[in-house]
């Protein structure tokens, strides 16, 4: 299911459905670090599952599945936005054009 399109109504779906959807599309490995992720446990714990954006929030990444992966909790609280790549810059870009 690599490369299929969903894009999500966000104010429709809960982060459990986004979850679900993002899991389907993604597989259980952590966008961080590659590790399996265990989806057992409770959202909000360090070793379960997290809605990571790819683009912040606060650099007004979209809260969309293009923008949307995901990462264990720790992963994602550890994760240092100073690290931010070219290529996320450039998708970046891609969304906000026409945007200003
Ligand atoms: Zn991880």
């Amino acid at each position: 299911m690599a490369g299929r399109r969903l894009v999500f109504r966000p104010r429709v779906l809960t982060n459990a459905q986004k979850r679900r959807l993002i899991r389907e599309r993604d597989g259980d490995d952590c966008y961080v670090c590659g590790e399996a992720i265990d989806f057992e446990l409770e959202p909000g714990t360090p070793g379960g599952p997290s809605l990571e954006h790819v683009i912040p929030r606060k650099m007004f990444g979209r809260d969309q599945p293009d923008n949307m992966k995901l990462s264990h909790t720790q992963c994602n609280r550890d994760r240092d936005y100073a690290e931010i790549g070219d290529d996320v810059l450039d998708s970046w870009r891609k969304q906000t054009r026409g945007q200003a």
